[in-house]
């Protein structure tokens, strides 16, 4: 349940790989969640606007980092009446929730310093890019705080999908791949049907609906056969589309044979578009992620001390006291309150000195971050619109690149585009990040142009982030396994003494900013059922 590069079309899978795919897959505002039929479409804990009535009692939280759970902690706390102070150690808010547009300068651990050269209008989401419509706290946050959403394409039937190891090489249109699949397995189920192979399974009345509907579903014709027709045609492209006048008449394409669709194994990015997460409509907030940033900065920015790095943080039977550093001006400084909230990641607390029980300072230790690529790449025009007909979407591969995210804004225009040319995990990303910024980036430009040759004429510049060497998250979120959840979870979010925990790591939607923000309003919950109770 994170937001994990795209899966890869693995293509001649071996069965070692497969056992590693299995291993790793297991794993509305309040205006839509009202529209939801029945809650079905609740898929986070969020019901609706938090309620901290009576008051604070005069009571003070310091919140460490100003990531999307730091600052909705703020919010909330605030407008119950709580004094409320914010330590960020970046110069900006946002944390993860963060846009890179032209002129942006980034530096990660062991000094390597890119400057974005985008064109105006021009961005890149290093990190979260898109919002599932479940994520019913997170769009709440946006329509208060006045963030304009926009429709996010995830699956584009007309991108591609990509192996060096199928069709000697050539991308295929994801529909071409998707209709011929569901083709075969229908004429397959049909043969099955009609040879009383599933008299045990169907009742005479249900194995007609079955025939019907495959015969739908499958695009068959009247022998419930997947061939060359218009029927097919209509989902796996023409090999002539329909025009007018006369040279109008449309020419249908050859299906491919269910072999080779089966042995490309491309039938498995199918799948990759079906979970909750990925169905439409999935949202971005218009212009980047930054602009939940921003919003949130409106809301909530004057509490906000950035530039601010914790080193320590120590409580007592009174209260918490934090030390940090003015990253600026390296000035040592102090703060202290009643109460505690920290959000900084796990990867980057382990190091930070703190007096909690065993249990507690034993979980902030057990979540391994995961390690994570993306590349952004401009270029002189958006090819993949003039010459391709992508609108937006993704194209999936088994190159290192992992997939190839075409922009769900501006289509049409002219001049530079931006795509996201890498989203890429495990070891290529360590691979990956061994090398200098600029060689990751001829390295995006050399494995995409396997795809779209266009790159090497148009390429322009790029930008890279490397997760596991962004200082402020050393990864890209943290990888819960079934037992460290079974001993650790529980103690993670226990509130201890005066201390607390929240963010995407505190949470069973780890890798999404609903995961921060449902974890953020759990904490704040039950820190104020607490003052209540004296
Ligand atoms: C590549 C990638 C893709 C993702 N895709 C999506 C997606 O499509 N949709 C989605 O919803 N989510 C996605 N996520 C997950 C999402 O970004 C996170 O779940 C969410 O932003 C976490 O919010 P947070 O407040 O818990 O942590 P953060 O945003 O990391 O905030 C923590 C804050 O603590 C600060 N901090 C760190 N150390 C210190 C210190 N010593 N002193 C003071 N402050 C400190 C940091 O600077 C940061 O501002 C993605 C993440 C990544 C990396």
């Amino acid at each position: 349940m994170t937001d994990t590069p795209q899966f890869a079309p693995g293509f001649a899978m071996n069965k070692r790989e497969l056992l590693s795919l299995i291993g790793k897959s297991a794993g509305a505002g309040a205006m839509l969640m009202a529209m939801a039929p029945l809650n079905q479409a609740h898929a986070s804990t969020f019901t609706g606007p938090i309620k901290l009535d009576g008051g604070a009692k005069g009571k003070s939280v310091l919140v460490l980092g100003a990531g999307v759970a730091g600052m909705v902690a703020a919010l909330e706390l605030s407008r119950a009446g709580y004094e409320v102070k914010v330590l960020e150690y970046n110069p900006r808010v946002g944390g993860r929730a963060w846009t890179i547009k032209g002129g942006d300068t980034f530096t990660e651990l062991g000094g390597a310093t890119q400057t974005c050269e985008f064109a105006e209008g021009n961005y890149i989401n290093p990190g979260p890019w898109r919002i599932p419509t479940e994520h019913g706290g997170l769009i709440h946050y946006c329509q208060e705080l006045g963030v304009a959403l926009e429709p996010f394409q995830q699956n584009n039937y007309n991108a591609y999908l990509h192996s060096t190891s199928a069709f000697g090489g050539q991308p295929q249109r994801y529909k071409t791949i998707q209709a011929d699949y569901y083709g075969h397995v229908s004429e397959l189920l049909a043969k099955a049907v009609n040879q009383n192979a599933l008299n045990d399974a169907v009742t005479a009345e249900d194995a007609e609906i079955l025939l019907e509907s495959l015969r739908s579903w499958g695009a068959l014709d009247s022998n419930m056969r997947y061939v060359r027709s218009a029927e097919s045609a209509r989902r796996r492209g023409w090999s002539k589309g329909p025009g007018g006048g006369l040279t109008a008449e449309p020419i249908p394409s050859d299906p491919l044979d269910i072999s080779t669709v089966l042995k490309s194994g491309m039938w498995r990015n199918i799948g990759t578009h079906l979970s909750n997460e990925h169905q439409h409509a999935i949202f971005q907030p218009v212009g980047g992620m930054g602009q939940i940033a921003a919003g949130f900065d409106r809301a909530v920015g004057h509490l906000i001390r950035l530039n601010s790095k914790v080193t320590a943080i120590s409580q007592d039977d009174s209260g918490v006291t934090v030390d940090y550093m003015d990253t600026r001006t390296e000035e040592r400084l102090s703060a202290r309150a009643d109460y505690c909230i920290c959000t900084i990641p796990l990867s980057v607390l382990a190091q930070i000195p703190l007096n909690v029980n065993a249990p507690l300072a034993a979980a902030i230790k057990a979540v391994p971050y995961r390690p994570s690529v993306k590349i952004g790449l401009e270029f002189k025009r958006r090819f993949w619109e003039q010459d391709e007909q992508i609108f937006g979407g993704i194209t999936s591969t088994n190159l290192p690149i992992s997939q190839i995210s075409y922009p769900s804004y501006g289509y049409g225009s002219r001049g530079p585009g931006v795509l996201l040319g890498a989203y890429t995990g495990g070891a290529m990303s360590y691979e990956l990040t061994g090398q200098s910024p600029a060689q990751r980036v001829q390295r995006a430009v050399d494995w995409g142009a396997q795809i779209h040759p266009q790159y090497r004429e148009e390429f322009m510049n790029g930008i890279s982030v490397g997760w596991h060497r962004v200082p402020w998250t050393l990864g890209c979120f943290g990888m819960w396994s079934e037992e460290s959840r079974a001993t650790h979870y529980r103690n993670l979010c226990e509130i201890d003494g005066r201390f607390m925990v929240a963010g995407e790591h505190a949470s069973y939607i780890g890798g999404w900013i609903e995961g921060a923000i449902t974890s953020s309003l759990d904490v704040i919950e039950r820190l104020h059922q607490r003052v209540q109770a004296g």
